[in-house]
């Protein structure tokens, strides 16, 4: 569990109300890199549990997705900038996670060239509005940045809020996820090979129930890109 006002923060906080003119890292509270939100140390041991390029693919099949890509695995520092991201409105993580992300797919073997479109996994309307943006849709606009691919927001709809299912076990969570999404213009899909892309794949209910909704729309293949791989 996490404090509730770690040290980290505390140095953050220090680093930014005396040294106005440097970044302090967003993970430690040390100082930052020039233009980056890490320090040199920080930056190091994220970049050393990147997925190399035999790693990034998912060794766990999530039909019907064709592919699941990620960058991290679920921990340190990778899962620590996912939660700033998420849940503390540090929205410039998710600049150098989609970086690592346009990376991973860079090294993975779902060439460019066969994709059409980013489509984000979209937040049900109630929790958007109380975190006032959805971090799948910034993590889709980075990744678009980087790789030249069109972003299709609002694809998909969020039918009905799901819970933050952490107590729930595979089986329920797909139950729980089987019909919470849907094509909101199946035209608008139809014969696209689609880039999902999310923050974390866990069970892949969330990832599969988009699957089938972008697939029933008539979409050629979905797959998964995620910033990490529980
Ligand atoms: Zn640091």
């Amino acid at each position: 569990m996490k404090q509730w006002f770690p040290k980290e923060k505390l140095q953050k906080a220090f680093v930014d109300a005396l040294f106005p003119e440097y970044n302090s890292c967003h993970l430690c509270g040390c100082f930052a890199d020039r233009a980056g939100i890490l320090c040199s140390r920080c930056a190091h041991e994220l970049h050393a549990i990147q997925y190399a390029k035999r790693h990034v693919v998912s060794p766990e099949a999530h039909a019907p997705l064709k592919i699941c890509l990620s960058a991290f695995p679920h921990r340190d520092g990778a899962r620590e900038l996912v939660h700033l991201l998420k849940y503390e409105s540090d929205c410039a993580a998710a600049d150098l996670l989609c970086e690592a992300m346009a990376a991973a797919l860079a090294i993975s073997p779902l060439a460019l060239n066969h994709l059409d479109v980013v489509v984000p996994v979209p937040l049900h309307a109630a929790r958007l509005e109380q975190r006032g943006y959805n971090q799948a849709l910034l993590l889709a606009q980075g990744v678009c940045r980087r790789t030249g691919l069109r972003l299709m927001d609002g694809a998909l709809l969020r039918l009905h809020a799901t819970d933050t299912q952490l107590h729930r076990d595979r089986a329920q969570r797909m139950e729980a996820m089987r019909h919470a999404f849907a094509s909101s213009d199946p035209q608008a899909v139809r014969g696209l090979h689609v880039l999902l892309v999310d923050d974390v794949l866990t069970t892949g209910a969330t990832a599969v129930s988009c699957a089938r909704a972008l697939l029933a729309a008539g979409a050629a293949s979905v797959s998964l890109l995620t910033v990490c791989r529980a």
